[in-house]
């Protein structure tokens, strides 16, 4: 007899981006020369100062459960970072600090939708946003954007999604996976959409540190008093220290929202690891300056490369990144093609048989919303990026 499983459990599958990280492991384990461009984690460690501090708060004792939403020093030290470089003005009581910024996102749902609700969800998304809107009860309201328009929501578009049941409108960027970031004007026109409706608007900013070339970074709060007041600010630690394996996220909002996340994860986790929360406030109250930007530059040389060279692949359409470590190229002219036995019918088809033909690991734009295009990550070296592009054109050539 089978054991019974709950039907939300049922529902929601495993991460697709894991799925191919998974396999791409499976293969290396076998001896097979992979090269990986499935990654979602910066692929540099996280900076000495930051490891001493959570050493030392170790041996300082700071070993016991701390306040749920998190301490005090650390809902400062964010409350003054979203000030300062970000021109919010959020108390420490508006700040809710989070196990790693997927938590933050399943806890933000969890706290403002409701079974009916609609989410509004420009693709392409991050794989967890569809799964996090169903626990929550609510559906997606996918909003298919296009290519010419560089993949954003245009106001027409929020517009004509809205209806009476829209609770929310998801907002990432930089984006991941498409590699875009939205201008500050762009960002604008939508908040003016949203203006007289109680629609609230998660803002995932987590990729805010990764920009490049001339691209300008706003957060959606900041453009008008309407925009803050409807808007859940949500960040973390993972992606601009290089700590994706500490756990560490945060949302910061209107104060009954960001309590009511409070009220839930006392019950759900309780405190993120205490520790690791004291090396955060170091993390952002030291200088962190010149480590994130040593990081930034090197990822901006990456990606220039990265799209140099998918361009310069027949059938190859990749606009460049201004955000994030991703290219996100639309590859859809080699559908209906038969590769070496291989029946190319879509991403998924296209991720598989380059994995398994030329042993190069990328992900599928099918769960991203986006079956023309796949995504590969710039979160590696320039020598696994130039074997990996030889691999791919080498493959598509034949
Ligand atoms: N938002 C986006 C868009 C992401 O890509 C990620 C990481 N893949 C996260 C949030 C969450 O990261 P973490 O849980 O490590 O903070």
């Amino acid at each position: 007899m089978g054991m019974k499983i709950s039907k939300r459990a049922q529902n929601v599958p495993a991460s697709a981006t894991i799925a191919v990280t998974s396999r791409a492991q499976e293969l290396k384990a076998q001896g097979v020369d992979v090269v990986g461009f499935g990654a979602g984690a910066p692929d540099f460690d996280t900076p000495d100062y930051i490891k001493d501090a959570a050493i030392e708060a170790l041996k300082a004792g700071k070993t016991k459960y701390t306040a749920a939403s998190g301490i005090i020093e650390l809902r400062t030290a964010i409350a003054e970072k979203l000030q300062k470089e970000n021109g919010l003005s959020y108390t420490p009581e508006q700040v809710v600090v989070n196990i790693g910024g997927k938590h933050s996102v399943y806890e933000a749902m969890q706290a403002v939708l409701d079974p009916g609700d609609e989410v509004i969800l420009p693709t392409p998304y991050w794989v967890t946003y569809p799964e996090t809107i169903k626990l929550a009860g609510a559906t997606s309201k996918i909003v298919q954007t296009d290519k010419s328009n560089g993949y954003k929501i245009t106001p027409d578009q929020l517009k004509e999604a809205l209806t009476d049941k829209s609770a929310m409108l998801l907002i990432n960027s930089p984006n991941n996976p498409g590699g875009f970031t939205y201008t500050p004007a762009e960002l604008k026109s939508l908040a003016e959409v949203l203006e007289g409706t109680d629609v609230y608007v998660l803002s995932d900013e987590i990729y805010e540190k990764l920009i490049y070339g001339d691209t300008e970074f706003v957060s959606f709060a900041s453009l008008s008093k309407d925009a803050f007041g409807r808007t859940i600010t949500l960040n973390g630690f993972s992606k601009a220290f290089s700590m994706t394996g500490w756990r560490l996220g945060y949302a910061a909002g209107p104060p009954d929202v960001i309590k009511a996340m409070g009220r839930l994860q006392s019950h759900m986790t309780s405190n993120p690891t205490t520790f690791a929360q004291y090396a955060a406030v170091e993390a952002l109250g030291a200088p962190a300056g010149e480590a994130i930007e040593a990081m930034r530059v090197e990822f901006e040389r990456r990606g220039q490369y990265m799209t140099e060279r998918l361009n310069g692949i027949e059938g190859v359409q990749c606009t460049a990144s201004t955000g994030a470590f991703y290219c996100f190229p639309d590859v859809s002219s080699h559908y209906g093609r038969n590769i070496n036995g291989a029946q190319i019918g879509g991403s998924m088809d296209f991720a598989k048989a380059l994995l398994e033909q030329a042993n190069v690991a990328l992900v599928p734009g099918l769960p991203f919303g986006c079956d023309k295009n796949v995504r590969l990550s710039f979160a590696c070296s320039l020598e696994q990026i130039t074997k990996g592009l030889d691999r791919l054109q080498e493959w598509l050539n034949q």
